[in-house]
């Protein structure tokens, strides 16, 4: 993805959340306790599959989730993620 692209997924809705692979999973799956690698990995399995993982890592990072994993991503990976985009969004101008 590239984080030009990140933006938050609320135009228009958010219908993706419609087609998400998790929306009828237990959610407690993408909230593994910290350090929870099989947990993480557990999540990571379901969001592999999803066919709208783009749209909702661009809303996690776009709306700054801190907890759990979306798009496949730690709470670490999106902070990195967000940390590079609003660089990218500032050096725009
Ligand atoms: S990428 Fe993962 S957390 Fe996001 S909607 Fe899909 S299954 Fe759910």
């Amino acid at each position: 993805m590239t984080l030009t692209a990140l933006q938050p997924a609320t135009a228009g809705g958010a219908s993706w959340r419609d087609k998400a692979a998790c929306r009828t999973a237990d959610l407690d799956i993408f909230f593994p306790d910290p350090g929870d690698v099989v947990g993480v990995e557990r999540a990571r399995q379901v969001c592999d599959g999803c066919p709208v993982a783009s749209e909702c890592l661009s809303y996690a990072v776009g709306t700054n989730q801190t907890e759990g994993v979306w798009g496949g991503t730690t709470p670490g990976e999106r902070r990195r993620l967000r940390q590079r985009w609003l660089k990218e969004l500032k050096e725009a101008g």
